[in-house]
């Protein structure tokens, strides 16, 4: 495949709207743009065409929009959305492919680099061009998140996902940009396409939401992870998880915060029993406000905290509940 500078961005889309982790997947080509002075293309794929939508993209970065129109793109079959990917891909012959590290790109992107014969770097937390050579310098967290690995890729197109909630996305309304249709009456079996999508509605997106409360090992059992559900919900928070809670079982993996789990950069980011390990503060050192609960004054969490509060967690949150309880039936009466 002969290539051209150009940078080719993934496009997530769920129900018709494109995610934010694409734009910011947009910002992150525009400054490597900068350095080799190509052209940014974003490529999607939709059910329905909504011009609006193709148009948000150009105000976050792309000078050059590709929609593929097909039904698939409707059922979250990631298999059957890449191989429509994969002609629109191989025709733009992109010099470097981004996507997001989300559950959608973890997916969809290892299968396109295997169909394009080339290597994926996944989960960057920062790219480069080597002014040397012209490529591209992938770096992400290895061994345990104890070094910075620093890769560059021998194959072409140059693939890699990047962690959401890293690059905050660049809006310019004055930008302009192309943006072009392209219809695949590919026709899948019905039969084989049965897909459910399942919108848990109690659960809130971690990456999303304004503050998170996370528990730890110190929450120790299922009757203290129910007090502090409870307290995530009275916040209107999202309910996060150490990795330690997730393998003692009390939480799910979607769950987990941290290297190995999701980036979050809420306003407010609630610590409750959890020591603070490199490989957690990974995922939540971006907040703008931490406030951490332990019994261990000495606890590393602390360190970065910017409001801690030494004691027992399950005393601690009891006393919160029962002063925004207190303020609820106040304002009430
Ligand atoms: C490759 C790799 C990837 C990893 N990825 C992740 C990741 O994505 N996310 C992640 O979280 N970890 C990750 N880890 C694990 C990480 O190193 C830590 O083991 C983990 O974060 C510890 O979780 P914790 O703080 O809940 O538990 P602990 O370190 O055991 O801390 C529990 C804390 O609770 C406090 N406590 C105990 N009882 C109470 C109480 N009654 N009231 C108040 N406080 C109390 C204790 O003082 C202690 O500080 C990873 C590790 C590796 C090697």
């Amino acid at each position: 495949m002969r290539l051209e500078r150009k940078i080719l961005v993934l496009g997530e889309t769920f129900q018709g709207k494109i995610e934010t982790t694409s734009f910011e997947m947009l910002r992150v080509a525009q400054d490597l743009n900068q350095k080799i002075g190509g052209e940014v293309l974003f490529l999607l794929g939709t059910t329905q065409v909504n011009t609006e939508e193709l148009e948000r993209a150009i105000h976050y970065g792309a000078d050059r929009v590709y929609c593929v129109v097909n039904d698939i793109f409707g059922m979250l079959l990631p298999h059957l959305s890449a191989k429509l990917f994969l002609p629109p891909i191989k025709e733009l012959k992109p010099e470097i492919i981004l996507g997001a590290a989300t559950s959608w790109g973890r997916t969809i992107l290892p299968y396109l680099a295997a169909k394009l014969h080339t290597g994926l770097t996944a989960d960057c937390t920062s790219l480069d061009i080597d002014p040397e050579d012209g490529r591209l310098v992938q770096i992400r967290p290895a061994i345990g998140g104890n070094i910075m690995a620093t890769i560059k890729t021998r194959t072409l197109p140059q693939m890699a996902s990047v962690r959401p909630n890293l690059f905050p996305p660049r809006l310019d309304t004055s930008r302009q940009g192309e943006i072009k249709i392209l219809k695949d009456t590919t026709n899948y079996n019905p039969e084989l396409l049965k897909s459910e999508i399942v919108i848990q509605k109690d659960q809130k997106e971690l990456t999303a939401s304004k503050v998170v409360v996370s528990g730890g090992a110190g929450i120790k059992n299922k009757s203290n992870l129910e007090l502090l559900s409870k307290l995530a919900e009275k916040l209107n928070a999202a309910l996060g998880a150490s990795r330690k809670l997730v393998e003692r079982g009390l939480a799910n993996y979607p769950q987990q915060v941290g290297l190995s789990g999701k980036t979050v950069n809420p306003t407010l980011y609630l610590a409750v029993g959890i020591s603070g390990a490199i490989q957690h503060l990974a995922g939540m050192q971006g907040s703008q406000w931490i406030v951490a609960i332990n019994r261990d004054p000495e606890a590393p969490i602390f360190q970065i905290a910017d409001l801690g509060l030494v004691g027992d967690a399950r005393e601690i949150i009891t006393s919160i509940l029962e002063v925004i309880d207190e303020k609820t039936h106040e304002s009430a009466v």
